[in-house]
């Protein structure tokens, strides 16, 4: 019955189909292999980076280290550990960033990353932010 239907077509459709076919395999056992499922992986880190900062007090470069992901992803993970650990009732504390030729400290800002530019002096000189879980 099948050899009936890819006799019926051209040779160009009965490669295309071989194609799809193998395309269809190929992904079905690149499944299983995948290195992550992304969901379970941020959760995975998310638990890593909480249990690093338990009675530390580390940057984001630190945690990087610590964790062996970009900085850029540690602060993006910082936003949600945030919001998970006031969950279980435990806190986040960050060490604001300071202006090193002024004083200034970054008290209210929203942001977890490191701010730019001191915005009373214009300095550029600003420690990092530092991260400890509590609780
Ligand atoms: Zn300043």
């Amino acid at each position: 019955m099948r050899l009936q239907v890819i006799n019926e077509y051209s040779d160009f459709t009965s490669r295309r189909i071989h194609c799809f076919a193998l395309g269809a395999s190929l992904v079905a056992k690149a499944r299983p292999k995948k290195p992550f499922i992304p969901a379970e992986r941020y959760e995975t880190i998310r638990r890593l980076i909480i249990s690093t900062l338990g009675g530390k007090t580390l940057s984001a470069k630190e945690i990087s280290g610590e964790v062996g992901i970009s900085e850029k992803d540690v602060y993006g993970h910082l936003e949600h550990i945030h919001k998970s650990v006031e969950r279980e009732g435990g806190h986040l504390i960050v060490t604001p960033a300071e202006c090193q030729d002024c004083g200034f400290v970054f008290k209210k800002r929203d942001r977890l990353t490191k701010p730019g530019k001191c915005p009373v002096c214009n300095g550029e000189s600003i420690t990092v932010p530092l991260f400890s879980v509590s609780g």
